[in-house]
């Protein structure tokens, strides 16, 4: 404890040395220390708000002023909020990029300038300018996700253990996958499908859409309407003739939504014939659903947790010292490994949404309407 309250004021001592007039925006942040620029996604899942915030807790708590911006999902517009970012003199990034591709010639000026840049939840493609990366275990995220499904339909523990009681199947299965300008998409697909496809192969689970690649599963920008037609269009195609979909894998809760919309608008009702759906972030409309028996899962990554991870990587970085890591492999982004630190996600579903969710104070029992 001491020492932690000794190195932040080190840490004050010295941004405070380094901040040059008209550094801080004024509007935003709380310290006397530099400023520092957060880039956002967007505003329309709720776990970016509370990335968003969090970082901006965690950065205004070691004294630093933060500013903090959201996309909306549009490209253009984060790669001019981080160029602004710059140009107000910002002394580290730390990006959650829209598509992790478009960031090049952004972070060359930021790298122009020395500015350490982190990436957020998100890898940053194809640019040595990309110092650090705080995120989740993603392929873990993936196989969880994929456990939870074959743990709903009564084959595996949640763990993935083979259960000496599992029904024989089949059952049919439909596959979603996340955004494919997000890299995360395909550590949660590759996860998913390392569980998955030798239970497809032996004719346990069947897909009966045949869609069963990512490019195929894949959903822009994670939008849920954008599942929820997909979805209708599957049913309609495949489902007509009586048969019925037994687990729908998918990535996001705001995915999962959209899926659950298509399938009470099919006819499908909670009960015996709902199928088992995964999900991701532990949205609080999504809890809600699990509680209520519309989901079966989701996976929780803690955003305070990235989000102090995130923030003492920055203030490291831009003090010129290293932070702490724990995975210098996994993440090549084409043009480097970016030297990771990788937190634990963790599975949520009906019997632990209060001890994983509200006994650590990340919604309250009010707000999940317990
Ligand atoms: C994040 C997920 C999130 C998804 C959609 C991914 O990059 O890792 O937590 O569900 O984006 O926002």
């Amino acid at each position: 404890m001491l020492a932690t309250v000794a190195a932040g004021a080190l840490l004050l001592t010295s941004c405070a040395g380094n901040t040059t007039p008209g550094s801080t925006d004024g509007g935003e942040g709380s310290g006397d220390g530099g400023l520092i620029g957060v880039a956002m996604p967007t505003k329309s899942s709720e776990r970016w708000i509370q990335d968003g915030d969090a970082v901006k807790a965690a950065l205004e708590g070691q004294g630093y002023t933060v500013d903090l911006q959201y996309a909306e999902d549009d490209i253009p517009t984060q790669v001019s909020q981080i160029e602004n970012m710059i140009t107000k003199g910002a002394e580290a990034l730390i990006v959650a990029s829209i598509d992790g591709t478009t960031l090049s010639e952004v972070l060359q000026t930021a790298a122009d300038s020395e500015i350490p840049v982190i990436a957020y939840d998100r890898l940053i493609k194809g640019t040595e300018n990309v110092d650090y990366y705080a995120t989740f275990d993603n392929f873990l995220v993936g196989q969880q996700q994929a456990w939870t499904v074959l743990n709903g339909l009564g084959l595996t523990e949640l763990d993935g253990t083979a259960k000496a009681d599992a029904p024989a199947g089949p059952f049919n299965i439909e596959l979603f996958a996340g955004s494919l300008d997000d890299n995360n998409a395909f550590f949660f697909w590759d996860g998913a499908m390392d569980v998955l496809q030798p239970l497809i192969d032996d004719g346990t689970l069947v897909v009966k859409s045949g869609q069963t690649t990512i490019e195929q599963a894949a959903t822009l920008r994670w939008d849920g309407e954008t599942a929820q037609s997909r979805m209708e269009d599957i049913l309609t195609a495949n489902y007509s003739d009586g048969s019925q979909v037994d687990a729908v894998l998918s990535p996001y809760d705001g995915i999962s939504r959209g899926i659950i919309s298509a399938l009470t608008d099919a006819g499908y009702s909670v009960g015996d014939e709902w199928p088992i759906i995964s999900g991701q972030d532990a949205e609080v409309d999504s809890v809600k659903a699990i509680l209520s028996g519309e989901q079966y899962a989701t996976i929780f990554k803690d955003t305070r947790e990235l989000a102090k991870v995130a923030a003492d990587m920055a203030v490291a970085a831009l003090n010129g010292e290293e932070p702490e890591v724990n995975d210098t492999e996994t993440y090549d982004n084409d043009v480097k490994v970016v030297p990771s630190y990788l937190l634990a996600p963790v599975q949520v579903v009906k019997d632990n949404v209060e001890s994983a969710l509200v006994d650590t104070g990340y919604w309250t029992a009010e707000e999940l309407g317990l």
